[in-house]
């Protein structure tokens, strides 16, 4: 299939084609279109597979301009992909002027607190330092509609699940959430069948 079977507006696919995607990979194939339906997803599949865009094509697509709060949130394991996700998010939404806030440790609170309170329409995190901007009050979750849970397994091999499920709870129920996973250790499974509506199960 190509970029443009899917329903994308020609600034998300001006920004696709810029990054010379040529054809979406089998990641991208199953996600775009069950999230631009707002289907919740579990995606078994590693790095290297495209999986960014797989979530950050359909978010950019579907985020609102217009407002303010964050919508849509996606969880990763470390600073480093916090940043390199939100690089990708960037990269994907840069037409439509969407804006990518990164939340991590080991990095300046006040700066975090700024741009979380500044117009943001994606933020990228990792759960410790979500937990924090909650605790603080500086991170608004009320109009986050797409959650993204990404190398899940990675969070749960660093000890954040207790987090993560204190962060879903803080989530509208109406939200699209997208779980991705190199493996599916029990514990992942016990938190999508608790946390998620009857989500397509994907394995590539
Ligand atoms: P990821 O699995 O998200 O870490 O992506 C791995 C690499 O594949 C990144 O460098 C992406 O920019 C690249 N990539 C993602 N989607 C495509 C695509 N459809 N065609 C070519 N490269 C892609």
């Amino acid at each position: 299939s190509q970029f443009t079977d899917y329903e994308l507006s020609s600034e998300i696919l001006k920004a696709v084609s810029l990054l010379n995607f040529e054809s979406p990979t089998k990641v991208q194939e199953l996600v775009i279109p069950a999230t631009l339906k707002e289907r919740d997803i579990i995606v078994k599949s590693q790095t290297g597979s495209g999986k960014t865009a797989a979530y950050g094509i359909p978010i950019c697509e579907l985020v609102d301009w217009g407002e303010n709060k964050p919508q849509a949130l996606i969880m990763v394991p470390t600073r480093e992909l916090a940043m390199q996700a939100k690089e990708d998010l960037f990269n994907i939404g840069r037409f439509k002027r969407v804006k990518v806030s990164a939340i991590f440790g080991q990095s300046p609170f006040n700066s975090q607190r700024k741009e979380l309170r500044e117009k943001t329409h994606i933020v990228v995190g990792t759960p410790g330092r979500i937990i924090d901007h909650l605790t603080r009050g500086t991170f608004d979750l009320s109009m986050v509609k797409y959650l993204v849970i990404d190398e899940a397994d990675e969070m749960l091999n660093m000890g954040f699940i207790e987090d993560i499920e204190t962060i879903i709870s803080g989530v509208s129920k109406g939200r699209v959430t997208q779980l991705l996973s190199a493996t599916m250790p029990e514990r992942i499974e016990t938190l999508a069948s608790e946390y998620m509506k009857d989500p397509i199960i994907t394995k590539i």
